[in-house]
């Protein structure tokens, strides 16, 4: 057995000593690494890519862009750099946006403590030393107090068990996982299986290039168009002059976004007024645009559908084919309960000669063979094969570790059933161990930066609090667990989310335990919470 087995931890005397291990140097990681390096702890942040960047390092397809407003999907916690960085567009492209965070890493002088092109293997509790033994694929071991998972949500990706998949002969791509050399489609057959934002993103601009594309599509999306362009002048002179206050708006909003929260129904108003709302927000191109119009669309099956019917209708207008654009359109499943996504001429890419759609409802994929596709007894010959198939979305890259907690119990375990939290942060059994964005917290329903910053910043006072009280401790109180992983899955319940198969659900992966994976109480209303626990001295962690 090899020293590195993440099953036989070296002696720990052999470990590196650290206050605190980061695992991840994406947008969690880095400001995770700054803020406790502020509290005056050594840390060190390991990181698998060999940049820093997570998803924006990762995500190199063609169009990958983030889908809300780059203005608002950067960091808030430092107003001089809020002021300084300049984003050239509307929604920034994936080079732009790791260029950021690139410049985040040197500005805060982080990369000396970030280790590159190094996965976390295990993490393995030493009980009796009250400290976490971190091993490495480079075989290091790691001996930390805390230990901070900033893995990402979106970060494992979702290859599909397809039979044959490994004969194909051509070069396959994930969009997760793209080469960092440009791929050039030019006057080849592309295949592209999957219509999720990766997708969505994607496919317009593989048709560009492409001598022949085929989408195989399972689940229609919506989508939106983004109207993307330059920067909104107005958000950007607000972000400038009155940074705290926008700071302070985001912080407490529903989403993490600046957006008057709908007072009305969808069903209170007039089919015209409705109809005249959801073109302006159509016309405004943003993600939550639609959803957000009236205050039902996730509890009221009637409402939703109102603006279901709605995008159907634009994508009737802009598909010519009738039959190509009813196959576009999403049926059975409630706006909004599969991710939205906002695209760039993703509906008209089908209007193209040489774009074929292959509705994989009517025509299932049977086989992968060494030239192409095979869907409903036709063989699509590819010369490349794109999988925008998505992720293991927020347990998957926390799973991916080997992690033991209290009597070795792995987190595998203790999640058999789904997962289970404090707040989204901590996990009983697991002390000292904090999950950032983890199930259980808005994250994957907010901008993911915002709740970034508030899971950093709530953990770094947290740990101020145990310095002062003199101990290193702090576990979730099983109690509290149990009553907030309920209370996750009754906000959800309440809504129209579980009724959808989708990655909210963990329904995109074989055998994933069905539940409500992000919590839907608002980004305001779980900041209010997790303030008031700390206000109160942390009820329901356990310290010391
Ligand atoms: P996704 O939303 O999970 O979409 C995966 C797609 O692959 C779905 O259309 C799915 O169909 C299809 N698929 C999966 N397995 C399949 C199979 N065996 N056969 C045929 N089709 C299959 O993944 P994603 O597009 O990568 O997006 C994931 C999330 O990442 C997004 O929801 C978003 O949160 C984030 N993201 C954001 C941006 C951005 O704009 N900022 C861009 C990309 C991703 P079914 O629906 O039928 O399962």
């Amino acid at each position: 057995m090899s020293t590195t087995d993440p099953a036989t931890p070296r002696a720990p005397e052999a470990a590196t000593t650290v206050d605190a291990v980061v695992v991840g140097a994406g947008f969690a990681g880095l400001y995770a690494l700054h803020r406790l390096r502020g509290e005056g702890l050594s840390v060190r942040v390991v990181e698998a890519g060999s940049d820093v960047g997570g998803t924006w390092y990762w995500n190199r397809y063609p169009g990958a862009r983030c889908d809300i407003e780059s203005v608002f999907y950067s960091y808030s916690f430092d107003a001089d750099l809020a002021r300084e960085w300049e984003w050239s567009e509307r929604y920034a492209a994936q080079p732009e946006i790791l260029s950021y965070l690139q410049h985040v890493a040197d500005r805060f002088d982080l990369r000396r403590d970030i280790t590159l092109d190094t996965r976390v293997l295990s993490a393995h509790l030493d009980e009796p030393a009250g400290r976490w033994t971190v091993t490495t694929d480079a075989g290091e071991q790691l001996s930390a107090t805390y230990l901070v998972l900033a893995v990402g949500l979106l970060s494992s990706t979702n290859l599909p068990q397809i039979e044959g998949r490994d004969d194909f002969g051509g070069p396959t791509y994930h969009t997760g996982a793209w080469p960092h050399e440009p791929v050039d489609f030019t006057g080849r057959r592309v295949g592209v299986i999957g219509t999720g934002s990766s997708g969505i993103q994607l496919i317009p601009l593989v048709a560009e290039q492409a001598a022949h594309l085929t989408v195989f599509q399972r689940t229609p999306n919506f989508s939106l168009p983004a109207k993307n362009g330059a920067p909104d002048a107005a958000k950007v002179t607000r972000l400038r002059e009155d940074h705290a206050a926008i700071k302070e708006e985001l912080r407490s909003s529903s989403y993490g976004i600046l957006l008057e929260p709908p007072t009305q129904s969808a069903l209170e108003v007039s089919e015209a007024e409705r109809e005249a709302k959801y073109r302006e927000r159509w016309d405004e191109g943003t993600l939550t645009g639609i959803l957000q119009a009236y205050n039902d669309l996730v509890r009221n099956e009637e409402s939703n559908d109102t603006a279901a019917e709605f995008v159907r209708q634009r994508i009737a207008e802009i598909v010519r084919d009738p039959q190509v654009a009813a196959d576009l359109m999403p049926q059975g499943y409630a706006y909004g309960t599969k991710r939205p996504c906002l695209d760039t001429d993703y509906y008209a890419t089908f209007n193209r000669e040489d774009v074929t759609l292959v509705n994989l409802r009517r025509t299932p994929i049977e086989r992968i063979t060494r030239t192409g596709v095979v869907a409903g007894g036709v063989e699509h010959e590819l010369d490349d094969l794109v999988y925008a198939t998505g992720y293991d979305a927020m347990t998957g890259p926390l799973l991916g570790i080997d992690l033991r907690g209290r009597d070795g119990r792995t987190l595998r375990e203790a999640w058999a059933d789904g997962p289970r939290s404090y707040l989204g942060i901590g996990v009983s059994g697991f002390p000292n161990m904090f999950t950032l964005t983890g199930p259980g917290s808005p994250s994957a329903l907010s901008n993911a930066v915002v709740s970034i910053e508030q899971h950093v910043e709530w953990v770094a006072d947290l740990l101020a609090h145990l310095q002062e009280r003199g101990t290193p401790l702090v576990e979730a109180d099983d109690r509290a667990e149990k009553e907030w992983t309920e209370h996750v899955q009754l906000a959800g319940n309440a809504t129209l989310y579980p009724r959808t198969d989708s990655w909210y659900m963990g329904a995109n992966v074989p055998g994933k335990p069905r539940v409500f994976l992000p919590y839907i109480g608002g980004v305001g209303n779980y900041r209010a919470r997790c303030d008031q626990v700390a206000r109160d001295g942390y009820p329901g962690f356990v310290i010391g």
